[in-house]
């Protein structure tokens, strides 16, 4: 089977080039024609000799996404359900904020976590995205939508670090000068607490925004909401937290989804306060999405500022999630659910 180009980062492909005898600044071309000018075929790559594309054309496919379904909101979030060439489907949301174009990509078809409050949960993990897959949906996207994105969220469909190697090559093609050139600081990852992985991702020393779905500073609590708590429990994911702060001193961002009469009292927050304070990070409130069949709600707004406000006269900078195209279903891998129905 002939191999995607799109999974070649600058590296892979000067390799390439080197094998076959050609010049390191032809791999240099190509990849920013695959990357940057977003092309979708070999023969618009117009400064390589014709001999060389149909040798490309022969060894490689430029895997181009086919949209299955694609929802647009009324504050213009766009859902995309994408074909990934083999039959399977993943998500991808862009949204549009005052500072540019944000693309949450997914890392997996389906999810292990079975985090009790996501659509992902009951319907089959199938396998991971690889590195070309990840970035190839932000090149149909923009394809489609004629933009530029600016910012890249790891949130969509899967767990990225339980799909590491494929997620940190995807991020190296994303920032890449030469590819999407898209600052690691506008990247972020969203983890529901792996921890070795996370020990991994400080070593490697990226730039990239950590976020950590925290949910609840209560185990037991924890737990009934994310099984990963069972594996890692609050204490070692804070532990991790704060070594990896201290490695590359980045703030985290933590998410909390929150939940009607489960995580969102003034209890909760009061141990919130306790588990980060000191911490370089960040809250993001989220009102929870009530995915069918899912025992959590929505918290009233009236809670939701609440909670806030809580934190933030207690030392922790928190702020609400806007919520973008509920009016198409957007949060939280729904539209792949109702396709394998
Ligand atoms: N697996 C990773 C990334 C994908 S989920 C993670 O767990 O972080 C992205 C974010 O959406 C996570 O914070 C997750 O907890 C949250 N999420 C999932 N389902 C949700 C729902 N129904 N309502 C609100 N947030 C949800």
């Amino acid at each position: 089977m002939k191999k995607n180009i799109k999974d070649y980062n600058l590296e892979d492909l000067k390799e390439y080039f080197k094998q076959i005898d050609e010049k390191p600044f032809r791999a240099e071309q190509v990849f920013k024609w695959i990357f940057s000018e977003n092309v979708t075929s070999f023969s618009e790559m117009t400064n390589i000799s014709l001999e060389l594309r149909e040798k490309l054309d022969n060894e490689f496919n430029i895997n181009n996404f086919n949209i299955i379904k694609k929802l647009e909101s009324k504050d213009g979030t766009k859902k995309y359900l994408f074909d990934v060439l083999d039959g399977n489907a993943i998500e991808t949301v862009l949204m549009e904020y005052k500072h540019g174009f944000s693309i949450c990509v997914s890392s997996q078809i389906g999810c292990k976590m079975g985090c009790k409050f996501c659509a992902s949960t009951g319907i089959p993990f199938v396998r991971n995205l690889s590195a070309g897959e990840i970035v190839e949906q932000i090149l149909a996207v923009q394809r489609d939508s004629k933009i530029k994105v600016s910012n890249i969220v790891f949130m969509g469909i899967g767990e990225p670090l339980d799909n590491f190697e494929n997620v940190m090559k995807s991020i190296e093609i994303i920032n890449n000068p030469k590819g999407l050139n898209i600052g690691a600081r506008h990247i972020s990852i969203s983890t529901s607490g792996l921890v070795p992985r996370i020990y991994d991702l400080a070593n490697r020393n990226s730039q990239s925004t950590l976020s950590i779905s925290l949910h609840s500073a209560d185990n037991i609590k924890r737990s009934e909401m994310m099984p990963v708590n069972n594996t890692y429990n609050i204490e070692e994911l804070i532990k991790a937290c704060k070594d990896y702060i201290k490695i590359t001193n980045r703030r985290i961002s933590f998410e909390y989804a929150l939940a009607k009469d489960n995580n969102d009292n003034l209890d909760d927050a009061k141990k919130l306060v306790k588990l980060l304070k000191g911490m370089l990070c960040h809250v993001n409130l989220i009102p929870i999405n009530k995915i069918e069949s899912g025992k959590y709600s929505k918290s009233t707004n009236e809670n939701i500022i609440k909670f806030r406000d809580y934190l933030n006269d207690n030392g922790i900078v928190a702020t609400i999630r806007r919520e973008l195209g509920s009016d198409i279903d957007a949060a939280c891998g729904q539209l792949r659910r109702q396709n394998l129905k």
